[in-house]
């Protein structure tokens, strides 16, 4: 399947030729891991991989939505939330809208995507702003980007029950092409900032592990209520409200004081990064990453060992900075690396996890590329 097959497949699906086809992409964390909860910052940016979505009004008022990846086509006639099935995504962002008051009709939608599913790297973002973004076009709705986004997120946490944060689909709404995204998850306040790792000769090495995520939702809840603990213990009601960190850690337990330092660190290395890639300066975004790295190895113990072995291998293979991204338990780890190094690091990852006796990992370069929208 390739994408220029889907105007044709939306027609052998429905009779029709679609009205437009839209694009989202996934994201990739560049830096800022278990800031979102507690009111910090975060770092995205939009890759290459994306869902493509043709779509076409219905007069009848129907919906139906056909995957081409998952060969399954499914009609959704009074939308309610609690919908089971990869569907509700998109149902999801039709309920959000017409929940918030626009008044959207029935539609034909057909999907395909390359964001690999649950590699951590949201093909359930992508998929709900492509739809976002073509009913947004087909109704000619005029909500502003940000809204976009939480509508999406909307449909994500009261729609399909998933209790997700912003960033996904901020990103996959609002980045563009050469730039990450900072993210203010308190404020919602956002800037673009330049990370135009190619013309400095860089690229950034993905490598999907493959580790299936174990305990990963226990462990989350686990962390999410130390930091709350902590910020009881401190009388604060967000840990972006620590101003003086030793003050802080020396009032806290052991196991809370070691989760603070990590978020109030983490925040500061985002700001630190947005500062470095501002001045296009990669060996201190390289060394902050690195830093993230060991942060959350060491103090917020959301690492594993194919996790730290893919790190330890990047770095040894030349890469300016290395780190887990993604809230932990497996996933993938990126490198900052000179291109022309990229395969053989590619390589010695493979080689250190054969070598190790774990799976073999999936590895490819990104570069920063353009939020959702209209591409026919
Ligand atoms: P991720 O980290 O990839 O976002 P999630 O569990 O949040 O993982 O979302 C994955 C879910 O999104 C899939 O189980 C499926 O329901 C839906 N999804 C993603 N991509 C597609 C696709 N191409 N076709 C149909 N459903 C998809
Ligand atoms: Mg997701």
């Amino acid at each position: 399947m390739t994408f220029t097959d889907i105007p044709t497949r939306f027609y052998e699906l429905t009779g029709h030729h679609p009205a437009g086809v839209w694009a989202a992409p996934g994201r990739i964390n560049l830096i800022g891991e278990h800031t979102d909860y507690n009111g910090g910052y975060v770092l995205p940016f939009a890759i290459e991989q994306s869902a493509l979505l043709a779509a076409r009004p219905r007069s009848d008022g129907r919906w139906r939505f056909s995957s081409l990846d998952l060969d399954s086509t499914v009609e959704s006639g009074d939308l309610a939330p609690g919908e089971t099935g990869w569907q509700a995504y998109l149902a999801g962002v039709v309920w959000a809208l017409r929940e918030a008051g626009h008044d959207v009709g029935g539609a034909d939608f057909v999907l395909s995507s390359n964001v690999p599913i649950g590699a951590g790297l949201s093909s359930s973002a992508a998929i709900e702003c492509a739809t976002l973004t073509a009913l947004c076009d087909l109704h000619d709705l005029d909500i502003d980007p940000m809204s976009r986004a939480r509508l999406a997120q909307r449909a994500e946490n009261a729609y399909v029950g998933a209790p997700t944060g912003l960033m996904d689909q901020a990103a996959s709404t609002l980045c563009t092409a050469d730039h990450a995204l900072f993210l203010d998850c308190h404020t919602l306040a956002v800037q673009q900032v330049p990370l135009r790792i190619a013309d400095a000769g860089l690229t950034i090495l993905v490598i999907d592990t493959r580790t299936p995520h174990s305990h990963v939702d226990g462990e989350y809840a686990a962390r999410r209520a130390s930091c709350e603990q902590a910020c009881r213990i401190l009388g604060i009601d967000l840990l972006r409200q620590v101003t003086d960190l030793d003050a802080a850690l020396t009032q806290l337990p052991p196991l809370e004081a070691r989760r603070v330092r990590h978020v109030v660190t983490e925040n500061q290395r985002v700001l630190d990064t947005v500062e470095a890639l501002t001045s296009s300066d990669f060996a201190t975004v390289g060394a902050l990453m690195t830093a993230s790295h060991a942060s959350m190895r060491d103090d917020y113990e959301i690492t594993v060992p194919t996790v730290d072995l893919a790190f330890e291998t990047l770095l040894a293979a030349g890469a300016l900075g290395a780190r887990m991204t993604g809230g932990g338990f497996g996933g993938c780890v990126l490198g900052l690396i000179a291109a022309d190094r990229a395969d053989a690091a590619a390589a010695a990852v493979a080689e250190a996890f054969a070598a190790a006796g774990y799976g073999t990992p999936v590895s490819f370069t990104s570069h920063p590329a353009a939020g959702a929208h209209r591409i026919a």
